[in-house]
């Protein structure tokens, strides 16, 4: 098959490990018989640079054209004080999100083996390995609801958000996480807060509806709060995590905690019908861009997640995740995972282990 790849390679340390990501993609290519096309897409701080505004005319369609997109990050303090939208890298997020309908984000949280004790988590809590996908609604909720400011006669300055869901989005990120467990090991546990939230009441109940559906997955209710204290607790009780935008956006951040680090990463925000956008969860890392200091694993594992969830190709994925698994077992290590006195291999150095284990 040949598959075309918008490649968004970003600022700071997003061209280095797009750059490590699209060498395994094409070894895996090779492996499998498989052909890519990628095509440029400025966004970010350099296209501030380049054409004033930091998601130029024309970047959707051209993401649109193509099977999958895989950016590597944007941002950085170059850019990071202006008080123009269209020139803050981040809002180019927040646009190509909105203008590909990308409201699923996928974040698995997986202890890799040779990295256990890099779990900040009890031993014997690690032991019993974490692997789990968050997947939080990405485009509802409290972040986009209405906000509003005003003056009381007596209280001062008042300030609300509102957090609104339609059945409609509540069904179609519940179907995502019923038919991502399918995938997995068949669990789906659904977090809300509703015991006090209108919202959650209404988000339990489309979920109770449609765990009908899918009478072979297990499912479960899980408050807000327990879930925070579960993920410590005892994380590999849990297989799908699915929830609201705010708390998918907490409850991914600690899930990512647990797991080591940030550089080890992947994610995946996907809609119905336009490409899936794949992405390491680190930012641009401007103390450490150009150095070949980077981490290139989040990366290369959201290439996996590209193959295993936009091309339906689960074998190309799992070599990926074999062969990042065989490089660490074998001791390698960039320097945000080396251990002190460890030797820590650049980012090229771990690119081209990788793709030599594929
Ligand atoms: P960051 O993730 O860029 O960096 C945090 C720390 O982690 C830094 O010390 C960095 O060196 C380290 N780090 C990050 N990725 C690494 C990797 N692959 N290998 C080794 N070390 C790594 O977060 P930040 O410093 O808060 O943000 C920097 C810039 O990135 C900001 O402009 C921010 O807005 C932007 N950002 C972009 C995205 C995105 O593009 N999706 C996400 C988060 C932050």
């Amino acid at each position: 098959m040949n598959y075309k790849i918008a490649l968004i390679r970003g600022d700071g340390i997003g061209p280095e490990v797009v750059g490590e990501a699209v060498k395994v993609m094409d070894a895996v290519g090779q492996k499998f018989g498989h052909t890519f096309e990628y095509v440029d897409v400025l966004m970010g701080g350099c296209a501030i640079d380049a054409v004033g505004c930091s998601y130029p005319e024309g970047t959707a369609e051209k993401c649109r054209a193509c099977d999958a997109v895989l950016l590597g990050a944007v941002g950085g303090p170059k850019w990071g004080h202006s008080t123009e939208a269209e020139k803050r890298p981040e809002t180019a997020l927040l646009s190509i999100r909105k203008d590909l309908g990308l409201y699923a984000n996928l974040r698995p949280a997986a202890l890799r083996p040779a990295l256990a004790d890099a779990c900040p988590l009890k031993k014997e809590t690690a032991e019993k390995g974490i692997d789990l996908m968050m997947v939080r609604e990405l485009t509802g909720g409290i972040y986009f609801g209405k906000k509003n400011r005003c003056q009381t006669e007596d209280r001062g300055e008042e300030a609300s958000d509102l957090l609104a869901y339609s059945e409609l989005e509540i069904e179609r990120i519940g179907r995502r996480a019923f038919e991502l467990a399918r995938l997995r090991r068949k669990k789906v546990s659904s977090v809300d807060k509703a015991n006090v939230l209108e919202s959650s009441r209404l988000w339990r109940q489309v979920m109770h509806r449609l765990k009908e559906e899918y009478p072979d997955v297990d499912y479960e209710d899980v408050l807000v709060d327990n879930a925070a204290m579960q993920l410590v607790r005892d994380p590999g009780q849990f297989d799908v995590v699915v929830t609201e935008n705010m708390f998918g956006d907490i409850l991914s951040d600690e899930a990512s905690m647990i797991t080591g680090s940030i550089g080890l990463l992947p994610s995946a925000s996907i809609g119905d019908s336009a490409p899936g956008l794949y992405e390491p969860i680190h930012g641009s890392a401007p103390d450490i861009a150009g150095q070949d200091k980077a981490n290139p694993i989040a990366t290369i594992l959201s290439v996996a997640m590209m193959f295993r969830y936009s091309f339906r190709l689960p074998r190309e994925a799992e070599a990926i995740e074999k062969a990042v698994d065989a490089v660490l077992a074998e001791g390698w290590r960039t320097a945000d995972i080396a251990k002190e006195g460890e030797t820590a291999a650049g980012t090229r150095k771990m690119g081209a282990l990788i793709r030599e284990r594929i």
